[in-house]
């Protein structure tokens, strides 16, 4: 019996400003960002089973984040869309909230805001509500 954690890398792009902040992200821009989910699990031993070998079907990971996640923010405004000041901060926890209500064995997700500036959030950091 294994155990492993699974990946799987997204992108979206979508505008974002943030009330109140003094810095330039008080002014309407926008993201490509990237998001890495990953989903921890036992590795199937069920021979003939169409998941042997397999945490998850990465195409069934696929289908689970386009839905709740990129299909709602690809080129929208996060502002309009998500009811909380959009820091890649909050909306990393509002998508383990999400994937987590989504039925996924989450380990945890990573949000680029840039190429070089990310965060990542460990499922267990996040309290179930
Ligand atoms: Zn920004």
């Amino acid at each position: 019996m294994a155990f492993a954690t699974i990946v799987k890398e997204f992108t979206f792009d979508a505008a974002h400003r943030l009330e109140g902040h003094c810095g330039h992200c008080k002014n309407i821009h926008g993201h490509t960002y990237k998001l890495l989910v990953g989903v921890y699990g036992e590795i199937q031993n069920q021979p003939g089973s169409t998941n042997d070998g397999m945490v998850l079907d990465f195409d069934a990971l696929k289908q689970v984040v386009n839905t709740e996640i990129i299909n709602k923010l690809d080129h929208q405004f996060i502002n309009e869309i998500l009811p909380f000041q959009p820091t890649v901060e909050n909306i990393a926890v509002w998508m383990v909230r999400v994937l987590r209500r989504a039925g996924l064995q989450l380990k945890f997700v990573r949000v680029y805001e840039t190429p070089t500036s990310y965060v990542e959030i460990e499922e267990r950091d996040v309290p179930v509500e």
